[in-house]
């Protein structure tokens, strides 16, 4: 199956100058995902249409109701960029890129339930350490816990894992689904680092596998060990837990070239973990794009795990 690509750049949305996470980042995709479509290896979609609904129809739930009727009514400096915590700004633009990102992610659980399938949502600002009431590490809203919970509340028979190989801990998506039934997180991640969170402490497993596996990596982890961790402990659980649906909370700064993280993974194991995923046999898996800050390292590193994913 080829992966179709949601891609929603947020032109508007801005961290600020000098900002790791920056629109050239998506252009860069952007260039990517023309060439791969031109090869017959990815799709492209545009089928989304944009619903202002879809907001609080995709996002309420796993976040509360007044944060994001907050965000909807944030009073903006003239022309500035708000911080809603250090790292992370708020631009006039950034509330019609999370719109735009809920559209997508709304028509893309339509088609999940029509026929599952296979998804990588390139969106800007990413996700994963968004929790339910605060945006935090570049994160507005939360689009790796939002689809995971959706499915849950959607299908009674799903059983939805959530993958986060991001080089910092899914600490927001891990927050909001914590204790969740059929559902299991799995976030693999430098530690001790930012955001401080996931020693392994809060670990748990139920007997069908639900629960939560952090698995922390000291600075300088390279391929051969990860792709230990990835054999020994993260393919094994999800094999028993067998997901009918896979989240991805897919980070590339964990590349040996990538400006912020520690760890010194290259291409072959995004197209390794790809690879690996592909096999689980799950009927819907949607990757989203989370870190990956050195424009080349994310470039290369996506192509390997579109490769690997694809088939
Ligand atoms: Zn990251």
């Amino acid at each position: 199956m080829k992966p179709a690509i949601f891609f929603l750049p947020g032109e508007g949305h801005s961290n600020g100058p000098g900002h790791p996470e920056g629109l050239r980042r998506l252009n860069t995709l952007d260039h990517l995902f023309r060439r791969l479509a031109a090869e017959g290896k990815v799709t492209l979609s545009d089928q989304w249409k944009e619903d202002p609904e879809s907001f609080f129809r995709v996002y309420e739930g796993p976040h509360l109701q007044q944060y994001l009727e907050g965000l909807l009514s944030f009073p903006f400096p003239s022309g500035g960029i708000a911080r809603l915590d250090p790292d992370t700004g708020f631009s006039l633009g950034s509330l019609s890129a999370i719109q735009a990102t809920a559209s997508a992610i709304s028509t893309l659980l339509q088609s999940r339930q029509q026929a599952g399938g296979l998804y990588f949502l390139a969106e800007r600002p990413p996700g994963h350490h968004a929790l339910s009431g605060r945006a935090m590490g570049f994160c507005i809203v939360n689009h790796t816990a939002a689809i995971a919970w959706n499915i849950l509340r959607q299908d009674p028979e799903a059983r939805v894992a959530v993958l986060d190989f991001d080089v910092h801990h899914g600490n927001g998506t891990e927050e909001i689904l914590r204790g969740r039934d059929r559902f299991l997180f799995i976030s693999t991640h430098q530690y001790p680092f930012y955001p401080g969170t996931g020693s392994g402490r809060d670990n748990s497993d139920r007997p069908r596998g639900e629960g939560i596996l952090d698995i922390p990596l000291a600075e300088g982890t390279d391929d051969s060990a990860y792709h230990k961790i990835l054999r020994e402990q993260v393919l094994p659980r999800l094999e028993r837990f067998r997901p009918t649906d896979l989240v991805v909370s897919a980070g590339f700064d964990a590349h040996r070239e990538d400006p912020l993280g520690g760890l010194l993974l290259t291409e072959e194991t995004y197209h390794v973990i790809g690879n690996s995923i592909r096999k689980l046999d799950c009927r819907f898996i949607a990757s989203v794009l989370e870190g990956g800050y050195n424009l080349e390292a994310l470039s290369r590193s996506v192509e390997a795990y579109l490769n690997g994913i694809g088939s």
